[in-house]
């Protein structure tokens, strides 16, 4: 088996797809440090499924998908493919060539691919077992490690060389074989058991199997005498549905009569089902008027409790109203009485009135008179007298003011009366 080619794309330094054709006679790369050498070995450590990220030393799987660079941007995707010539059947597989393809996206999406098929990573894992690619494969050194292979346990080294050497491979199908070898005298000790338990129950089986082959000899008779006496059985039967077939015809028709007169009285149940519809259409009519009617006479009967009621008030108010009317005659009287009093006052006083008129006539003549005479003293006592006069001229003249006031009030008075008497007299 020969290592034919390696394609990398998006893995670490290499951003461009990068095929890397390994020649015959072509044995090592070379190049300056930092130029991606390592990165190649990693490429296949990679493809061919490792699964520590530190091994590829980053500190998670994602960081060998291409990162970027002063002048390129990060890619989100790494692929690598490694080819193999299997032309010797190395790779125990049919295919002459053999394609492993790994790819990892940054979202976390991962696959792989043997000859373009998907594949689950244990696939490659067991198609690589014992040729040195393995898991733990020694096929690769990485740098430093050469040093800690010197280091290891004598076991451990042991398993690295039987590894290499391919016997592995042999040690876990000689593992397997002898597993399977225990099971197997397992389960034959189990069979002795079985032998052993089942040659006990021999004798007892014989007795059963002669019961048996009784039973079946047995069992033939009774199908045999059961055979004949289900026959009979048909027989009867079969008279028994033609009596039956015969009473169901005479049953059928007795049906149809039913039928028809079943008929008749369906006609006449809808008729009669119409009728107490309209019927009840008319009640319902009936009950709806009387119950119009009942309503009507409620209200009139309302009406006429009010009516009886506006009556009884309208009478008392006539009652009193008569009350006052009579009252008020009353008071008319007594009011017409003083006004006829203050008439008879008032033209007493308008006599009074002309005779301190005519006083005052005689006292101004006489007032001339000893004026004339040139009576001082006359005057003066008759001046007095004047004043005194006037002064009683000017109280009759308040009481009659006031007496005429008086009366204009007892007018109104007696207006306002005979209105509301006319009022009454009309209600
Ligand atoms: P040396 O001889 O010193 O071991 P080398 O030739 O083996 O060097 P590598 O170690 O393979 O070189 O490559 C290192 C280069 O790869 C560095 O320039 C580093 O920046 C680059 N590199 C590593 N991982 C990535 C990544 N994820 N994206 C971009 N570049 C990366």
């Amino acid at each position: 088996m020969k290592l034919k080619s390696l394609e990398i794309s998006g893995f670490k330094s290499f951003a461009d797809k990068t095929m890397i054709e390994l020649m015959p006679g072509m044995t090592g790369i070379i190049g300056p440090n930092g130029s991606g050498k390592s990165n190649i070995i990693e490429a296949i450590q990679w493809v061919m499924g490792e699964q520590s990220a530190k091994d590829l030393r980053g500190t998670k799987m994602s960081d060998v998908i291409f990162g970027g660079t002063d002048k390129r941007g990060a890619l989100n995707r790494a692929e690598v493919s490694i080819t193999f010539d299997n032309s010797d059947h190395y790779v125990q597989s049919d295919f002459n060539e053999i394609r492993i393809t790994r790819k990892l996206y940054r979202s976390g999406e991962s696959s792989y691919q043997i000859n373009g098929i998907e594949s689950r990573l244990r696939d490659i894992h067991e198609l690589f077992m014992d040729t040195g690619l393995g898991r733990e494969s020694f096929s690769i050194i990485s740098q430093g490690r050469v040093e800690s292979i010197f280091n290891a346990k004598p076991e451990e080294r042991r398993g690295i060389i039987e590894e290499v050497a391919g016997v592995y491979k042999y040690k876990q199908n000689k593992d397997k074989a002898q597993k399977e070898l225990t099971q197997t005298s397992d389960n034959l000790s189990r069979v002795a058991d079985i032998i052993y338990e089942i040659k006990n129950r021999v004798d007892p089986l014989a007795q059963q199997a002669a019961e048996a082959t009784d039973y079946l000899a047995q069992k033939e008779r009774f199908d045999t005498l059961d055979k004949a006496r289900l026959a009979l059985s048909i027989h009867d039967l079969n008279n028994q549905i033609a009596k039956a077939t015969q009473e169901v015809e005479e049953h059928d028709k007795r049906v149809n009569q039913t039928k028809v007169a079943l008929d008749v009285i369906n006609k006449e149940l809808s008729d009669k089902r119409q009728e107490r519809t309209s019927a009840q259409i008319l009640r319902d009519e009936l009950q709806k008027n009387i119950l119009d009617c009942t309503q009507k006479r409620e209200r009139l009967i309302g009406a006429k409790n009010l009516s009886v009621q506006q009556i009884s008030t309208l009478k008392r108010d006539i009652l009193s109203a008569q009350t006052q009317n009579l009252d008020l005659k009353n008071r008319l009287h007594q009011l017409d009485k003083q006004i006829n009093d203050l008439m008879e006052q008032k033209s007493n006083l308008q006599f009074s009135k002309t005779n301190v008129q005519t006083k005052i006539a005689q006292f101004d003549t006489t007032l001339q008179i000893e004026l004339q005479q040139g009576l001082q003293e006359k005057i003066d006592t008759n001046r007095h007298e004047y004043i005194r006069t006037m002064q009683d001229i000017a109280t009759l003249n308040n009481t009659r003011k006031n007496d005429e006031k008086l009366l204009n009030q007892l007018k109104n008075r007696q207006n306002i009366l005979n209105a509301r008497i006319d009022e009454e007299r009309k209600n």
